[in-house]
């Protein structure tokens, strides 16, 4: 048997329905934007593995770093403990977060990022004696898949077997083009009731709704109401940060800053599960007390793994060279050329490009479901045309690794055009 007949007796895989689920491609090697499976069969990796990996796989630099680390500290705890990587990483990120983050907490993923941040929320205004328990999102939100980042996300068919179960989150529309005052009246009706304590939004760009995206104008309006109403702001930058939108945080395009940030994905280059919240003085402030039982009692076993903090320094450093910021222009102008190609296509309904991030809808009857049938025949050309792009129900995106060269970039956009033949 070969490894991919091995997986299927044992391992359980993410959102798979394995009784319809055939055997996946075993990968065993990974160079820069390439993917190699058992089969010596080669994948352009043009979503960046879930879009962890802007600077491409096996990246020596990030390599030597983690190394280095395993073989000084590899892990302290954190909880009575601190570490020069710990330290070094909270002074660096605080270096080019929006000014008003003041205080990092440590977490292992993106969800857990998203739990800290609605804990800090919700405790705040208990240490306070305030009653504030329930949370705004946006519909069609994705959060993660812990309770409380469940709670908040709006794609229905990931939490619908745990409706019963879940904290009281009320959704507002997305403020996407022509519906921006929608968006804004049902945020404005919601904050009066005095009854929420946070509004958590992925800051102008939905990743796993398809890539959706709305104007950085109007989400500084949706700020500015909650900041009026005391109602404070998550930007779940899982997704977003680290230059995927053409800045370093999606929410360096806006006028006003949230109050809380979460932060994974793309932190350690795609090497280590790590992830961070980050929280302005005034939250910190909410917990810093006499009293030990107004502490934030959250904690995971590995909070600030060293070799995670080595990862995301040696990251962060790579992100701020001119190579990687001149890519991220590249693909950009790239993106935007192939974005005038396509646009006029008869099946293309709309197009949408910012930073890294293409986005295609393909035009349909009904409303093709997440994974339903026109995705799984777009995914199966991707793979056997030996590119990794994963649709969403009748939406193509990629965002790729920033070091994705033209021609892989090229042959991207060529089999999209293809498969845009057989839909
Ligand atoms: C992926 C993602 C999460 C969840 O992160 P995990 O590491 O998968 O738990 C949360 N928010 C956003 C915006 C994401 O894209």
């Amino acid at each position: 048997m070969n490894l991919s007949e091995r997986d299927k007796l044992y391992n359980w895989h993410p959102y798979t329905q394995h009784k319809t689920a055939g055997g996946f491609p075993a990968i065993v090697k990974g160079k820069d934007a390439l993917l190699w499976d058992e089969n010596g069969k080669e994948y352009i990796d043009a979503i960046a593995s879930w879009w962890v990996n802007p600077f491409g796989h096996s990246n020596k630099i990030i390599a030597d770093a983690i190394y280095e680390q395993l073989t000084t500290l590899e892990h302290v705890l954190f909880g009575g403990f601190t570490h020069d990587k710990a330290v070094l990483l909270a002074e660096k990120l605080l270096s080019i977060l929006p000014e008003n983050q003041k205080k990092l907490f440590f977490s292992d993923n993106g969800s857990t990022a998203v739990e800290v941040a609605l804990k800090g929320a919700l405790q705040y205004n208990y240490n306070k004696g305030i009653k504030k328990t329930k949370i705004i999102a946006f519909e069609d939100a994705f959060h993660g898949d812990t309770f409380g980042a469940m709670a908040s996300s709006g794609i229905s068919f990931f939490t619908e077997a745990f409706k019963g179960s879940l904290l009281e989150v009320v959704r507002i529309p997305v403020p996407t083009q022509g519906n921006e005052e929608k968006s804004l009246q049902a945020l404005k009706d919601l904050v009066v009731t005095n009854e929420y304590a946070a509004f958590i939004f992925e800051p102008l760009v939905q990743g796993a709704a398809g890539m959706v995206m709305y104007s950085p104008e109007v989400l500084d309006k949706l700020i500015a109401i909650c900041n009026q109403n005391n109602v404070f702001t998550i930007a779940d930058e899982v997704m977003t940060g680290f230059g995927k939108t053409g800045k370093t945080f999606a929410t360096d395009y806006l006028a006003n800053k949230p109050d809380m940030m979460c932060l994974s994905k793309a932190l350690t280059g795609g090497t280590i599960p790590m992830a961070i919240t980050t929280f302005s003085q005034e939250i910190f402030h909410g917990f810093y007390n006499d009293d030990v039982n107004k502490a934030l009692f959250h904690g995971h076993t590995f909070t600030a793994n060293p070799t995670g903090c080595a990862a995301a320094l040696a990251s962060i450093n790579l992100l701020q060279t001119d190579e990687m910021q001149n890519n991220i222009l590249r693909i950009n102008t790239q993106h935007l050329a192939f974005e005038q190609k396509i646009k006029s296509h008869p099946k293309v309904k709309i197009t949408r490009v910012l930073g890294v991030i293409f986005a295609l809808e393909i035009k349909t009857e009904n409303k093709e479901s997440y994974y339903g049938s026109m995705r799984n025949k777009l995914y199966n050309f991707f793979i056997e045309n030996g590119i990794i792009l994963r649709p969403v129900g009748n939406i193509i995106y990629i965002l790729p690794p920033y070091i994705i060269n033209n021609s892989q970039l090229e042959k991207v956009y060529a089999t999209i055009e293809k498969a845009l033949e057989i839909v």
